[in-house]
């Protein structure tokens, strides 16, 4: 009830749930008040979840934040909300992101920019909350959910908790199952939790991960009880720093926390390593290669026929092109363009194929600093605090909006998981994040040493 009318009062401003659904909340919220009363209930039994649009929910509004998908109620539940309203979950509504998770501000939205709940100190411009799940991120933080679902490709939970002051975590590949999620990169797209605090991500990500029969790339390994793992500590951990992530013209700031993460760490009992992650610098332009090819690949079965919008033509093809130039937004036409570009006959090997050979690269270097005896690694989350809604530097430039993935999509292209903790603010007051990155299927660790840092 509270978050229903937080939302009513909020949500005009910040613009971040798309679809609100009053009525299924407070079913579900009597089904689990009548569970706890009866002492029995599940992990989260009563907890009101906002859920990123990306994921299918049976009979409510699925639209990716897509015009192509107007109208669009799957017949079918995703995995990871089904195991969340398994244990208890209550839904509020589903949340505003960039078009088909493309993007770093929330800008690409069909349904327009999410606004981030912080302002910088003496001004009042509007700043983005980060993206693609800028909707999750800008609804925990305002609380207007107890906690939201996300997904994240090359970024899109870390980034957004970072702007945020919210803690988000992308876990490794296969933790979670993609059935039922829309999809964007397959062999990247990971979803996972932002909440307000470790322990509350900790618990959310049990709920969502786990093996799923419908997702051949989900693994089949046992889910950790991770709130378990929060007060674990980081004693005798070894704490790799990347000196590749000492990007130029970083802010002194982000330079200054990441500095005092590590001493919080060590005055724990970690110690701390310089390592060497060489290939880092391609994994940006690698990342931007990959992704734009699998989904452009991903985006065909949008043709008018078998999802939501139809313009009408002359006849088929006429009413695919229509349909097509009408649905997608900018950022996804440039995506699409760029993805059948790198997949086309000629340039297969130069691009598509040498991305590939890259990320191997990438995943190898992790490895390496992993077998010397690293057991997870602090960076900056990101290279800046939030900007502006609107940026017209960010605007003209898609490269230079890319950039703010810098520290996250390595993350992605080695499959590993990765976690952003707020950890300080900067001159203006507004929010910076820490990221720690760990070895495959060890988010409890990740969990531990947040848990340090936050
Ligand atoms: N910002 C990145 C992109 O636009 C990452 C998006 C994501 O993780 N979904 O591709």
């Amino acid at each position: 009830g509270a978050y229903l009318t937080a939302i009513d009062a909020a949500n005009p401003s910040l613009n971040a749930y798309v679809a609100v659904t009053p009525d299924k909340a407070l079913e579900m919220a009597k089904a689990s008040d009548e569970k706890l009363m009866q002492g029995q209930g599940g992990t989260l039994e009563g907890i009101p979840l906002g859920i990123k649009d990306l994921f299918a929910t049976k009979g409510v509004h699925t639209q990716a934040a897509s015009h192509i998908l107007d109208g669009f109620k799957p017949e079918y539940e995703s995995t990871v909300t089904a195991n969340l309203w398994r244990d208890g979950a209550v839904m509020l509504g589903k949340l505003n992101m960039d078009e088909f998770a493309m993007g770093s501000s929330n800008e690409t939205s069909y349904y327009g920019p999410v606004v981030s709940p912080f302002r910088a100190e003496g001004s009042n411009a509007k700043l983005v909350p980060g993206g693609s799940s800028g909707g999750s991120a800008a609804a925990v933080s305002a609380w207007l959910c107890a906690a939201a679902t996300a997904t994240d490709t090359g970024g899109s939970i870390r980034q957004p908790a970072a702007f945020t002051g919210t803690v988000g975590i992308k876990p490794t590949y296969g933790r979670c199952s993609r059935w039922g999620t829309v999809a964007f990169a397959s062999s990247l797209d990971q979803a996972g939790p932002i909440a307000r605090t470790v322990e509350d991500a900790a618990m959310m990500m049990t709920s969502m991960s786990g093996f799923d029969v419908k997702d051949s790339t989900s693994v089949d390994l046992a889910v950790p009880d991770f709130a378990a793992a929060v007060e674990r500590g980081v004693k005798g951990l070894v704490i790799g720093v990347p000196r590749e992530y000492r990007m130029d013209g970083m802010p002194v700031e982000i330079e200054k926390l990441w500095s005092q993460g590590l001493e919080w760490l060590k005055a724990e009992g970690a110690t701390v390593r310089d390592i060497s992650l060489p290939h880092t610098k391609y994994a940006l332009p690698a990342y931007y290669i990959v992704a734009p090819a699998e989904a452009s690949s991903n985006l065909a079965r949008y043709d008018g026929v078998k999802y939501g919008l139809r313009v009408s033509g002359k006849d088929i093809t006429d009413m695919y092109e229509l349909t097509r130039a009408a649905g997608f937004g900018r950022e996804v036409k440039r995506r699409i363009m760029i993805g059948t570009y790198v997949l086309s006959a000629g340039y297969f090997d130069a691009f598509y194929v040498k991305a590939q050979k890259v990320r191997t690269l990438i995943k190898k270097d992790f490895e390496d600093a992993f077998n010397d005896g690293v057991d997870a690694i602090l960076t900056p989350a990101t290279p800046s605090a939030a900007f502006g809604i609107g940026d017209e530097a960010l605007a003209a430039d898609p490269v230079a909006m890319y950039l703010n993935d810098v520290f996250t999509v390595t993350v992605n292209m080695a499959g590993l998981p990765g976690i952003a903790v707020p950890a300080g603010k900067d001159a203006a007051g507004l929010p910076l994040g820490l990221q720690l990155i760990g070895k495959p299927f060890d988010e409890e660790t990740l969990f531990a040493a947040a848990r340090v840092i936050e």
